[in-house]
């Protein structure tokens, strides 16, 4: 058997070792450390924000910025649908309820036409979101400027779930830093990875300091173990935060093998009736983590699932496009937006969306290999 092309795996700078050397030398294993605060520093300079506060997942940071925000049990949290299930199990944790906006068709992400109907409605049975979880998918940015119009006009605060978009931009705004909260993931198949881990980036540093106080178990300022609200154990690893640093020095180099993925994927493919690359919109740069398409089932004759099939056999990891949150059995019941009466959509997305191996280390013969079985199941 050929060796495994994966959908996208670590990719590791070799710097890596530098820094848990340095925290082994000084037995600095944990609690938090040196790499932590610079991991933080760093991330922070890059994506232009005032801060930020390292967490062992990208979860761990939307469940807290939510709570930052006051969510509660009973409040409503609007989140995008188009989305992995991760953006939105922090609003079930803390008892309030999902209300889930579709996409449009020039980003994939959330629909503002579908928010601003949402909106109305809320206002209009007087209970208002507590917060908008709006997601970045595949790298792309949303169309921020007019998500946040909408959301500055009913004063409902922004988180942006920039889990996939780390190193995109949004009108020369580095993707995450535009909403009241961002939030990255360092997961293992992310753009750049800790094996697990996420940061919470914000303007807010006062927030932040809460962030990481809510993070450490909520330990008051007292001689003894006292507690008054409830803590979470969500910080980073000092060890973990040494691999980050060393991801974010090839980050940009990361973001250029991935749209170069891309671009030989539209090279070879983009001709192919039927065949449409997800887009990007005028004025954001994504940094193109998942080459990602849809395939006109009017016209060209295998199906998403037929296609990942025949990749599979060939030992080449293709996936669905993430199943839409409205669709999914654990938020049955939850109300939903669509774009407009006639069409939903991200379950068009949904149906006809598959990724394509691309990971930033997948060699341009193992791309070529998987671009030649494309190339016979679509021109068929
Ligand atoms: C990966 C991901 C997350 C969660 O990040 P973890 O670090 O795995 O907890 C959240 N939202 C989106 C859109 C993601 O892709």
């Amino acid at each position: 058997m050929t060796k495994r092309i994966f959908l996208s795996s670590p990719h590791m700078s070799g710097n890596e070792q530098k820094y848990i050397n340095e925290a082994f030398e000084t037995n600095w294993i944990a609690p938090l450390g040196p790499n932590v605060n610079a991991f933080e520093e760093e991330l922070a300079t890059y994506t232009e924000t005032q801060g930020a506060a390292a967490t062992s997942s990208g979860t761990a940071a939307i469940h807290l910025a939510l709570e930052l925000l006051g969510v509660e049990r009973g409040d409503s949290v609007f989140c995008s649908s188009l989305t992995f299930v991760a953006s939105a199990n922090p609003i079930l944790y803390l008892g309030a309820d999902p209300v889930f906006i579709d996409s449009e068709e020039e980003t994939w992400n959330m629909s503002p036409v579908a928010l601003t109907r949402a909106m109305e409605e809320a206002k209009a049975t007087g209970k208002l979101p507590k917060a908008v979880i709006v997601v970045n998918l595949y790298g792309q940015s949303a169309k921020m400027d007019e998500l946040m119009t909408i959301c500055d006009g009913y004063g409902v605060p922004v988180i942006e779930d920039a889990a996939e978009s780390l190193g995109s931009l949004y009108k020369g705004k580095k993707s995450g830093s535009l909403g009241h909260y961002g939030i990255y993931s360092f997961n293992g198949n992310k753009i750049i990875t800790t094996s697990g881990g996420g940061m919470l980036v914000s303007n807010d540093v006062d927030a932040l300091a809460r962030s990481r106080f809510l993070a450490t178990q909520a330990r008051d300022a007292a001689p003894h173990y006292q507690h008054s609200t409830v803590g979470y154990n969500y910080r980073m690893s000092n060890i973990l935060a040494g691999v980050g640093r060393a991801q974010l020095e090839v980050l940009d180099e990361r973001v250029k093998a991935k749209r170069d993925v891309f671009d030989r994927y539209v090279e070879a493919l983009g001709g192919i009736e039927g065949v449409h690359f997800m887009p990007e919109l005028e004025g954001t740069f994504s940094n193109r983590w998942l080459t990602t398409l849809t395939l006109d089932p009017n016209i060209v004759k295998i199906t998403p699932y037929e296609l990942m099939d025949v990749l599979e056999a060939e030992n080449m990891e293709a996936r669905p496009v993430w199943k839409p949150l409205h669709l999914q059995p654990l938020f049955e019941g939850c109300r939903f937006y669509g774009h407009d009466e006639e069409s939903v959509v991200s379950e068009r997305l949904f149906e006809q969306g598959i990724c394509l191996p691309s990971g930033s280390n997948m060699t341009v013969e193992e791309q070529e290999r998987v671009i030649a079985v494309l190339l016979s199941e679509l021109n068929r």
